[in-house]
């Protein structure tokens, strides 16, 4: 790692501005340790780009994700969290205080807590990525805008898809959700609400194999999965909703990860390093919820507070 020269000191640094991030803040910093998060490319992380989220406590009648992130953020902040507009591009983590590289400058941490979330998966298939932006979308809330009275393809059978699809019948004329089984992941109030909506149909045992398209989408290349027959489907539009990878490549060979990337920790929160914690989606590939990471977030910070105690001794 390099050192720009500008290096700042700090007792708790905090990776990610999502649920994890905001809510290790606000406990770390009612406990005086004046944490800085460094909020990553995304402030206020996936929830953000949730138009509503209905399922966090306190919020009886839903609240926007972009709302509930700047109220995490305003809380922490109110506290004397320190927010940083940066990413941290490179870690060591070899000895106490950490060292960690970001585009705000360097930081020594004596203790850490990851909070990076996940992105989400590509389809990884033949034009996806030349139509991203021009027709191809990971983000309903961004931009299900651009697709007023036109016809949408929703590729996934999970909560996200389910959910986000529901969202884009406010523009779109029409939404296929394309599962490439015939049972969806996605809970039974979500299946339910699609099945009902007129405007969202389904194409079951399929898969996308091809994005068409001269600049713009134009169509998909469909395979049934148990047939074999392909087809042309034409689409002005195609979300991609199939689950995600967590931020957690920065760690390797660091922090102890399974498989897919995700950083172990045991109940406490803490990895295999002393004094780094990890919470929220780097590290739960279970619950992935608002709700669950900022719980993980809180208890990463309390146990935090305790090792910089009893370190201090
Ligand atoms: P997910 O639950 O992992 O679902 C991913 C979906 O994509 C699955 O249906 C999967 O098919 C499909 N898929 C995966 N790879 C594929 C590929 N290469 N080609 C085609 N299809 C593919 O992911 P998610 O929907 O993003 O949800 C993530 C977590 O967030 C879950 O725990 C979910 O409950 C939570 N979440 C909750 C809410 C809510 O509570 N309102 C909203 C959004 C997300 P298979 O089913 O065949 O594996």
């Amino acid at each position: 790692m390099s050192s720009n020269g500008n290096t700042k000191h700090v007792k708790l640094l905090v990776l990610g501005s999502g649920p994890t991030g905001y809510s290790a803040a606000l406990y770390a910093a009612r406990a005086e340790l004046q944490p800085v998060v460094l909020t990553g490319m995304q402030l206020g992380g996936q929830a953000a780009l949730t138009y509503t989220i209905e399922n966090y406590p306190g919020f009886p009648d839903g609240v926007g994700g972009a709302q509930l992130g700047e109220l995490f953020q305003k809380q922490a902040e109110h506290f004397g969290a320190v927010t940083e507009f940066a990413s941290a591009n490179a870690v060591d983590l070899s000895q106490r205080p950490f060292r960690v590289e970001s585009d705000s400058g360097d930081y020594l941490a004596d203790s850490l807590i990851v909070g990076t979330g996940a992105s989400p998966n590509h389809l990884d298939i033949p034009g996806e990525m030349e139509l991203t932006g021009r027709g191809v979308s990971y983000c309903a809330t961004c931009d299900g805008w651009f697709f007023k009275d036109k016809k949408v393809v929703v590729v996934g059978g999970g909560d996200s898809a389910l959910e986000e699809g529901l969202f884009i019948t406010r523009y779109a004329s029409s939404v296929t959700v394309i599962h490439r089984r015939n049972e969806f992941r996605a809970s039974p109030i979500l299946q339910h609400r699609a099945k009902e909506h007129p405007k969202v149909n389904f194409i079951l045992d399929t898969v996308v194999t091809d994005v068409i398209g001269n600049n713009k989408l134009e169509a998909v290349k469909l395979k049934n999965v148990k047939t074999g027959e392909e087809t042309i489907y034409e689409t002005d539009g195609l979300f991609i909703f199939i689950g995600h990878t967590p931020n957690t490549e920065m760690f390797k060979g660091q922090l102890d990860m399974n498989d897919l990337g995700y950083i172990n920790i045991n109940e406490k929160m803490e990895t295999n390093v002393r004094g780094v914690f990890a919470a929220g989606e780097a590290a739960d590939p279970h619950f992935r919820q608002v709700v669950t990471s900022a719980g993980m977030g809180a208890a990463a910070a309390i146990q935090a507070t305790r090792f910089l105690e009893a370190e201090s001794g």
